[in-house]
């Protein structure tokens, strides 16, 4: 059995999981399975943006600088113990991401590259998926590039990869769970839905990822031992955003008002085009049989 195998055996096993966890021990009580969004974060999120993102970072940025700066020769961590390399380059970027995070959320040109995170109001494990294209370019560039241009084992890749994406989905999951004295270490949906919610007092608080303490260090820590309220206008943004994901993006370059927008034929036929589509194939799958 190959490594990417292993992992990706490993990464469905962590998906079944939550969804169980999520059903029996929910956070906040009541959060449809197919709540308004699933569809954007699974199809446009996962598996279409990732795909395309992952040879935009990797054959297009990381080889050439790796072209011009192969220091594996150096062996600056290629000589460590496997598990070794792959804790140096989690706690190093999830420094990194913690520090990114924070300036992502206190300055208002990067909150852009942030706010479409934000925008689910009904957070679960998948939500954490919905993050703009630009953000993942910056965050896996830095990320990755390091990993192949200092010459690390060539099973750090996968093994990081495969720890990021359990990290996002638990964090974000709709899980009530207590980590007891863990938590000081390890971040949890405990700490991580609070900053979620759209609530004045956790808009700085709370950007840790994998290491909760960093919030612990850094002073940003919000940890009032409760829930959010349940109610759904009290997560997500304060204001409005689009739905599309597209539209997402483009909001992030220039705002502007989709009901006004509808006035132009173009934008009304690209807005209703899923909907239609999926009316068209139901009712073909209907007629077929
Ligand atoms: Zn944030
Ligand atoms: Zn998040």
């Amino acid at each position: 059995m190959t490594l990417v195998e292993v992992t990706t055996g490993i990464l469905i096993c962590w998906i079944i999981l939550m969804l169980v966890w999520e059903r029996v021990r929910p956070f906040r009580k009541g959060l449809p399975l197919l709540r308004e969004g699933i569809w954007v974060d699974i199809i446009w999120y996962t598996l279409i943006q990732s795909y395309f993102l992952k040879i935009i970072i990797f054959d297009y940025i990381i080889q050439p600088v790796q072209h011009s700066f192969d220091w594996s020769d150096y062996q600056f961590v290629s000589r460590w113990p496997i598990a070794v390399q792959v804790l140096f380059f989690v706690v190093t970027h999830d420094l990194y991401i913690y520090l990114f995070h924070r300036f992502q959320h206190a300055n208002k040109y990067f909150w852009r590259t942030h706010e479409a995170h934000h925008s689910v109001k009904e957070v679960d494990f998948i939500a954490g998926s919905r993050s703009n294209a630009l953000e993942i370019i910056i965050n896996q560039t830095i990320e990755f590039l390091p990993i192949i241009v200092l010459g690390a084992d060539p099973a750090v890749l996968p093994i990081k990869a495969l720890l990021d994406a359990m990290f996002g989905m638990f964090i974000h999951a709709n899980i009530d769970v207590k980590l007891g004295k863990w938590k000081y270490l390890l971040n949890s949906p405990e700490l991580h839905l609070w900053h979620h919610a759209n609530y004045q007092e956790v808009f700085y608080a709370n950007f840790s990822t994998k290491f909760a303490i960093w919030d612990y260090l850094f002073g940003t820590i919000y940890d009032p031992n409760k829930k959010p309220g349940n109610e759904r206008e009290n997560w997500g943004l304060y204001y409005e955003f689009p739905r599309d994901y597209f539209l997402q993006h483009a909001f992030s370059i220039k705002r502007f008002d989709e009901k006004a927008l509808f006035k132009y034929p173009l934008f009304r036929w690209y807005y209703h085009l899923r909907p239609n589509v999926m009316r068209w194939l139901t009712n073909f799958f209907k007629r077929s049989h």
